[in-house]
């Protein structure tokens, strides 16, 4: 039943490669880093980071020049990586004050940042408005109110944006999506009205520098874009007609999908919800005509436009390295015990898909079904696998007579949720890749069962590797905890 495969399915030019049975990432094995550095580990690219800034710079501002991209840090916030998509030429969104200093660490200027949230602090937004930043992207009435008080007590005017909601179904998902009033997001309407007022009776103290919509993340339905960039424009007329200035941005938020799946020879094994959630492949290109050109053409080349992409500029920027530590063997079929769970990659708590390689035998054919898991005490630290869905429907346009037993073949076939092709000889001991772990990765690694961070490396330009995240260690556990002394003082 196994379908037959090209040889590395999952091959990313100068980026993914195999040699001698290794895999290799940017020229480096693997293997070779996971001696170096342990396991489990990050492996970022820093080839990949550029080429990335590049991509989405040059197709947007092809169309149109002021085109700022300010890279959504929550996505990957790890100082090295931000350095890199710096000096390529990003700006940075922040979410929180601790965003807000990490920017500032890597060497971001204010006026190169734009702050979300929905729950903004006081002190934090002292700190962004005494800095001068380039947007608050306002959330909320009673945000724009607590807003216009700490402008008052630096006597400092505040830069900021409004966040609609613009009523657009966007995310692979109804919990990616962020455009409706369903969401907790934005503000409406007729809110707007009552903030364009505010900050129109306090000019010395709150400046409108533009509009702000994000709909949602892994966005895979080309029509939502353009319904936003519709909405946009109707709108930006909308408020030129209560502003006594001009605005100068529109911010159309993030939300860009990357395909999460190997490469075309494997599309038949891809059941179709998935295909649309995780094979999408709306690029820069494409969404530079379809986002970009309409507003530019609608409201004029003066208007500055503002994205903030996160997980297209980063997930595929990453490998993350496992080792095989454990196997037994259950209903005939291998479970393989790897060292990273979701402690580590939080994504495939909620069952997001990462494709898998066995770096240790990168030639060697998919062809035995396992089932990996990881090592947390739960039994939701399973990877899951959408890749044996397909088979059901590529056998049934081989012989229609099974369409009668579908439901009987799908129960036997479809190894939802946790089976994975791997090579025979796959053994522990082995090193397993998962790719495209670059987004909402490091941010998201927490300490549960004690087990430690992972570190992260990063390869750069001439193929050197170089720690860019620490192992966690035993001592870090203690880290938060008070801990009593040995005199028994009180802590
Ligand atoms: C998270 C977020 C982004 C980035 O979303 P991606 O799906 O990672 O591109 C952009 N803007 C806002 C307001 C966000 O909350």
């Amino acid at each position: 039943m196994n379908q037959a495969v090209a040889l590395h399915p999952w091959n990313r030019p100068n980026h993914l490669s195999s040699e001698e049975n290794q895999l290799t990432i940017d020229g480096v094995k693997a293997i070779d880093l996971i001696e170096q550095y342990g396991s489990p580990l990050y492996v970022y690219s820093e080839n990949k980071l550029r080429q990335n800034a590049h991509d989405i710079l040059s197709n947007f501002r092809r169309v149109h020049e002021k085109t700022r991209v300010c890279f959504a840090s929550k996505a990957c916030a790890n100082i090295a990586v931000l350095k890199v998509f710096k000096d390529a030429g990003l700006s940075i969104e922040v979410n929180s004050g601790g965003e807000f200093f990490k920017a500032c660490t890597a060497g971001y200027r204010p006026e190169d940042m734009v702050f979300n949230g929905v729950a903004k602090q006081y002190g934090e937004l002292h700190e962004v408005i005494e800095a001068g930043i380039r947007a608050i992207n306002v959330d909320s009435l009673s945000e724009l109110q607590r807003i216009l008080k700490v402008a008052l007590s630096l006597n400092k005017r505040a830069n900021v944006t409004l966040r609609i909601i613009p009523e657009i179904k966007g995310g692979a998902s109804a919990g990616w999506e962020t455009g409706t009033s369903e969401s907790k997001f934005g503000m409406t309407r007729e809110e707007q009205v009552f903030a364009i007022e505010l900050i129109n009776s306090h000019p010395d103290y709150l400046k409108m520098t533009g509009i702000h919509a994000h709909i949602g993340t892994q966005v895979n339905d080309i029509s939502a874009y353009q319904a936003e960039a519709n909405f946009l424009i109707d709108y930006a007329k909308e408020v030129r007609e209560l502003l006594p200035y001009r605005l100068e941005h529109i911010n159309l938020g993030g939300g860009y999908p990357k395909n999460y799946t190997s490469h075309q020879e494997n599309l038949d094994t891809v059941a179709e919800h998935y295909k649309q959630n995780y094979r999408t492949c709306i690029d820069f290109n494409v969404l530079s005509e379809i986002l970009i050109k309409p507003i530019t053409n609608a409201l004029g080349c003066d208007i500055e436009i503002i994205v903030e992409p996160g997980r297209s500029m980063v997930s595929d920027v990453a490998v993350m390295l496992t080792r095989i530590e454990a196997e037994k063997s259950r209903n005939q079929n291998p479970v393989y015990y790897l060292d990273a769970g979701y402690s580590v990659l939080f994504d495939i708590y909620n069952g997001w898909y990462f494709h898998m390689v066995n770096a240790s035998r990168s030639d060697d054919t998919d062809t035995k079904l396992c089932r990996m898991v990881g090592p947390l005490c739960d039994s939701s630290d399973t990877y899951y696998d959408i890749e044996g869905e397909g088979r059901v429907k590529s056998l049934l346009k081989t012989e229609s007579a099974f369409e009668a037993h579908q439901e009987v073949l799908e129960q036997v076939l479809v190894h939802q949720p946790n089976m994975r092709e791997l090579p025979v000889n796959t053994q522990v001991g082995d090193v397993i890749a998962l790719l495209d772990t670059g987004a909402y990765a490091l941010e998201m690694m927490n300490e549960y069962c004690g087990r430690q961070a992972s570190a992260a490396v990063l390869v750069d330009l001439n193929q050197d590797s170089r720690l860019i995240r620490r192992r966690a260690k035993y001592e870090d556990l203690l880290t938060y905890d008070v801990v009593c002394n040995s005199e028994g003082n009180s802590c």
